[in-house]
C-alpha cells in the first residue's frame, strides 16, 4: 500500500471535488438547456462552482465540525435564495455538492482510517521494540551489576580474612581502609574513627584520599555526622548533604555524597567507616550495603583483636599488681642478654622488707593493697627506661636495657627512697613498708642471663644483711 500523506489527500480531494462539481453542474444545465427546461444561467454556475470550493475546501482543510457549518450554513442559504427568488435548480445544485463532498468525505475517512491503522501498527511495533530494547539494557545493566555484586562479594572474602588477621591496631586500620577503597573502587575520601578509651568520643585514626581532585580534606573531618551515627548506630547515605533534610547545611561540611556505617560488635559501637565526597550524587545504596558488610568485618576483626590483645596481656601481666609476670620477665632478659650482647644491660632485684610480719600484723588483704602500692612506684619510676616485673610474692624486678650500672643504681635508690618515704593510712593504721634492692649489670663474665640474675640477687641479699631499706650495686670481688 502506497503512503498518502493526509495534507496531499486532501488537495487532491478538494481538486476532484471542483471538478465533479463542475461536471455534474455542466451536465445539469446542459440537461436542462437541452430540455428547455430552463435557460442555462453563467452566474448560477460560477456562485456553485465557489461555494463548492468554499464547502470543500474548509471541510478538508479545516476539519470536520468547521467543515460541516459551513456546508449547514450553504445549504441554509441555498434554501433561502431558491425560496426568496423561486430559483429551485439553486437547490438541486446545492444538493448535488453536498452529495460529492459527502461521497468524497467518506472516501477520504476509510483512507485516512486504513493510514491511521497502518500509523497505529506501526507505533505498536515501535513501541514493542523500544520496550524490548529498553529491557534488553534492563537486563544487561541487570547482568552487569549482578557480575560487579559477584566480584565485591568474593572480595569481601578476602577482606574478612586479611583484616581477620591484622594483631596490631596500627595493622587493623590500614588493612581496613585499604579494602574498602579495592572493593568500592569510587573516588573519595575513605575515612576510619575509632572511639577513644574515654568512650566518648570518635578518632580519626585512618584517612585515604583516593581520586579526589580536591587537595583539601581537613573539611572531611569538620562534620558532626559521627555524632548522630554515634547516638542512633544506624548506617547513613546521603546522595547530596545541601538537600538532605537530616543534616542539611547544619553540619556545615563541604562534602556532598557520603556514605558511613558504625563498626558495631555485641551490641557495642566501636568506630565509624566513611566515604565523602564533594560531587553529589556519587555511592549508590549498594554501595552503602558493602560498606556496612566491611564495617560490620572490620568490627568483628577489631574486637577479635582486642580480645586478643588482652588475652596476651593477661598471659604476661600479674593480676594483682599490673606489672610484668615473672615468666615475661625471663624471656625478655634472655632475649636481651642473647640480642644486644655488647650494650649496656642492668638489672634491679627487690624484696620488701619484713613482710612476712607485716603480713601478721595487718592479715593478706592490706598485705595486698601494700604489694600493689608498691608495684606502682616502682613503675612510676622505671617508666618507659625498663621492664618492670613481679618476680615472686613480694619480689621485684626491673631491666633495664641500655643503661649503666651506676644510674640502675640511682634507679633503685630512688624507688628505696620513695616506697620508704610514703605513708599509709589503713584502718587508722599509719603504714610504711621499706623495700631493699640488689642491682647488677651485664659483664663479660656472665654467661647467661641466670648469672646476671644471681649477682643482683647476691647484692640484695647484701642489701638485707647490710640493715634493709637501700640499695646495694653488685661489684667484682
Ligand atoms: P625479708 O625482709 O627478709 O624479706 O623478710 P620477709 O618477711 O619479707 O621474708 P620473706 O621474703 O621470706 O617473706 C615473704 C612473705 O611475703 C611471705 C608471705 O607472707 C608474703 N607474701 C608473699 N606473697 C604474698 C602475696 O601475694 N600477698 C601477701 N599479702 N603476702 C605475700
Ligand atoms: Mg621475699
Ligand atoms: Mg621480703
Amino acid at each position: 500500500m502506497i503512503e498518502v500523506k493526509e495534507k496531499h489527500l486532501k488537495i487532491l480531494t478538494v481538486v476532484i471535488a471542483v471538478i465533479l462539481t463542475y461536471i455534474i453542474i455542466s451536465l445539469t444545465y446542459t440537461y436542462s438547456y437541452r430540455y428547455e427546461i430552463k435557460k442555462f444561467e453563467y452566474y448560477t454556475f460560477y456562485a456553485v462552482a465557489f461555494y463548492t470550493l468554499i464547502i470543500i475546501s474548509s471541510w478538508f482543510l479545516m476539519g470536520n465540525i468547521i467543515g460541516s457549518t459551513i456546508a449547514g450554513l450553504s445549504v441554509a442559504i441555498a434554501v433561502f435564495v431558491a425560496a426568496v427568488f423561486q430559483r429551485w435548480e439553486f437547490l438541486s445544485n446545492c444538493f448535488a455538492f453536498i452529495a460529492v463532498c459527502l461521497s468524497l468525505y467518506g472516501f477520504c475517512n476509510r483512507q485516512n482510517h486504513e493510514i491511521s491503522d497502518i500509523k497505529i501498527k506501526t507505533g505498536d511495533i515501535s513501541e514493542t521494540a523500544n520496550t524490548l530494547a529498553k529491557d534488553f539494557q534492563k537486563e544487561n545493566l541487570w547482568g552487569e551489576s549482578l557480575d560487579r555484586k559477584l566480584l565485591r562479594i568474593s572480595k569481601l572474602r578476602v577482606v574478612s580474612k586479611d583484616i581477620g588477621v591484622s594483631l596490631t591496631k596500627g595493622e587493623f586500620i590500614k588493612k581496613v581502609i585499604k579494602n574498602t577503597i579495592q572493593i568500592i573502587q569510587k573516588p573519595g575520601v575513605y575515612q576510619l574513627y575509632l572511639l577513644t578509651e574515654d568512650m566518648r568520643t570518635m578518632e580519626l585514626m585512618g584517612l585515604n584520599a583516593y581520586n579526589v581532585k580536591s587537595d583539601d580534606f581537613t573539611y572531611f573531618e569538620k562534620d558532626d555526622l559521627n555524632q548522630w551515627i554515634f547516638r542512633n548506630r544506624q548506617p547513613v547515605h546521603i546522595s547530596d548533604l545541601n538537600k538532605d533534610f537530616r543534616f542539611g547545611r547544619k553540619y556545615g561540611s563541604l562534602a556532598k555524597s557520603i556514605i558511613a556505617s558504625p563498626l558495631i560488635s555485641d551490641n557495642k559501637i566501636m568506630g565509624i567507616l566513611k566515604i565523602n565526597n564533594e560531587v553529589p550524587e556519587v555511592y549508590s545504596v549498594d554501595d552503602l550495603r558493602i560498606l556496612s558488610i566491611i564495617a560490620n568485618l572490620s568490627a568483628l576483626a577489631f574486637s577479635n583483636s582486642q580480645l586478643y590483645e588482652t588475652t596476651r596481656l593477661l598471659a604476661i601481666k600479674d593480676g594483682l599488681t599490673g606489672l610484668f609476670t615473672a615468666g615475661y620477665f625471663r624471656q625478655k632478659i634472655a632475649e636481651y642478654v642473647k640480642q644486644d650482647a655488647g650494650k649496656p644491660l642492668s638489672l634491679i632485684m627487690m624484696d620488701i622488707d619484713d613482710f612476712k610480719q607485716f603480713n601478721d600484723k595487718y592479715g593478706h588483704v592490706v598485705g595486698d593493697i601494700v604489694l600493689r602500692k608498691t608495684a606502682g612506684e616502682i613503675q612510676a619510676i622505671i617508666g618507659q627506661k625498663g621492664i618492670a616485673a613481679r618476680y615472686g610474692g613480694e619480689e621485684f624486678a626491673c631491666i633495664l636495657p641500655g643503661i649503666s650500672d651506676r644510674t640502675a643504681f640511682d634507679f633503685a635508690g630512688k624507688i628505696c627512697a620513695s616506697i620508704s618515704s610514703s605513708e599509709e593510712t589503713i584502718r587508722e593504721n599509719k603504714i610504711r613498708v621499706t623495700i631493699s634492692a640488689g642491682v647488677a649489670s651485664m659483664v663479660p663474665v656472665f654467661q647467661s642471663a641466670e648469672d646476671l640474675i644471681e649477682a643482683a640477687d647476691n647484692s640484695l641479699y647484701d642489701a638485707k644483711r647490710q640493715g634493709k631499706n637501700r640499695a646495694v650495686l653488685w661489684e667484682k670481688n
